[in-house]
């Protein structure tokens, strides 16, 4: 065993491990592209971006320059009261990118910061205008950090029991699975006329955590229009689905009718530093002015808007301008079409399915599914063997590379996947 390996053991706590059988971690000591090496050498396909953040590769040349730049400038400097010119170009070019109406942005550290943050602003909206209506809905299945606002607006399962009393009250409407839209959009249609409801938060087009589940934007869209009707707030979280992962710049790019915040992190700093922002509408804004301080949002972080993170984001965007990023992500889209087909040949395959640059399904097994499957560990293993870091989710396995993949890599990785798949057949 490394000494590496020896040494994380006495005094390191990893994140979303069982430690008494997750084994020893992998020892990674750099990363260049797509490939991830270890102690002695070896290499790594990234298969899922490494926790689903990558999107430019490892190592990338204009965001270390950003880097070391933007540390000569401005290391980091208090955020209330005071700017910078990294954080406002930031500000500038993700409204661009976004509807029109969504004009404001608030700097936060996170996924999960990003959605307390959204979820602090709907209450407090309503609170300013003199409504109290505290109430959210979510979609079952939801994953929108591991904060207890974020938790509490989260699928309750095992990962969150311990805290369930702790949580506050949240309604669920049932996964949108196609023979079921309409039911559900009843069932919102009468629970949003309450009146009772701040706000409704999403994961646009695709759940991630909870198994790569993908729904249609039709539903999305009449969601929307009957959350509008109501007057009931829309939160998009973009987290994961944000930056290209869709196949669109932003999953919202694909509807019709428009969020009233949106949340980013994951993708937004091309995997290299943490960094959350949710962007709001100019009317939610002006909720919050008033001669009254306690009617402002008196939320921040540390390290509310640093600059270094600010900086990497900006030069993720340059990246997506001058590296023609949006082909990459269309040669992906196109790989994992023909990867369907491929796949599709295998007989203990279920719901295969892509959504952009991601392509999932879940492995027939007489194995336990769900989370805790056995499939996971056997795959991880298999892949690791192959050289390829692959993370599934229980049975569930998915592939949503660097979109800098190269063409080589990519069928490595869906030949590794089809022996996989034959190797486990009764
Ligand atoms: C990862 C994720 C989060 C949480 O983000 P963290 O940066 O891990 O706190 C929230 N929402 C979605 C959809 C995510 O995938």
């Amino acid at each position: 065993m490394s000494s590496l390996i020896n040494r994380d053991k006495k005094h390191v706590w990893h994140p979303f491990s069982q430690h008494a059988t997750s084994g020893d971690p992998l020892p990674i000591v750099s990363a260049k592209g797509t490939l991830l090496y270890d102690e002695k050498g070896k290499s790594y396909i990234d298969a899922n971006s490494s926790w689903w953040v990558n999107i430019h590769g490892h190592g990338h040349e204009i965001i270390g320059k950003a880097i070391t730049d933007q540390f000569q400038a401005l290391d980091h400097v208090i955020f209330a009261n005071v700017t910078h010119p990294q954080a406002v170009r930031l500000a500038e070019r993700i409204t661009s990118k976004l509807p029109s109406h969504l004009t404001k942005v608030f700097f936060s550290d996170n996924g999960s910061t990003a959605a307390e943050v959204a979820l602090k602003m709907c209450v407090q909206f309503w609170h300013n205008k003199g409504e109290e209506k505290t109430l959210v809905m979510a979609l079952e299945g939801a994953y929108h950090g591991d904060t207890f606002g974020a938790m509490s607006v989260g699928e309750r399962d095992l990962f969150n029991k311990p805290f369930e009393p702790l949580f506050f009250h949240a309604e669920y409407l049932p996964f949108p699975n196609p023979d079921q839209e309409d039911y559900i959009l009843e069932i919102a249609e009468k629970r949003f006329a309450s009146g009772n409801f701040a706000a409704l938060i999403v994961e646009p087009l695709i759940q991630g955590a909870s198994g790569m589940r993908m729904y249609s934007v039709g539903f999305l869209d009449r969601l929307m229009q009957i959350a509008r009707k109501n007057k009931v707030l829309i939160i998009f979280d973009e987290v994961m689905t944000g930056f290209g992962r869709t196949g669109t710049f932003f999953a919202l790019d694909q509807c019709n009718e428009n969020p009233d915040l949106v949340m980013l992190s994951k993708g937004l700093t091309a995997g290299v530093l943490p960094l959350g922002l949710t962007v709001t509408s100019e009317e939610i804004f002006n909720s919050f002015l008033s001669e009254k301080t306690e009617r402002g949002f008196l939320h921040g972080h540390s390290y509310t808007g640093n600059p270094i993170a600010c900086a990497v984001a900006n030069a993720s965007l340059d990246i997506f301008e001058q590296e023609g990023t949006i082909e990459k992500i269309e040669r992906l889209k196109e790989a994992n079409n023909e990867a369907l087909r491929l796949i599709s040949q295998e007989p203990n395959v279920l719901n295969l399915r892509v959504c952009g640059t991601i392509l999932a399904f879940e492995v027939n097994t007489a194995d336990r599914v769900g989370y805790f499957s056995g499939i996971r560990d056997k795959a991880y293993q298999y892949a690791l063997e192959r050289g390829i870091l692959l993370r599934p989710l229980g049975n569930t396995i998915f592939i949503n590379p660097p979109y800098c993949i190269t063409r080589e890599e990519y069928d490595h990785l869906i030949t590794v996947i089809i022996s996989f798949l034959r190797s486990i057949q009764e």
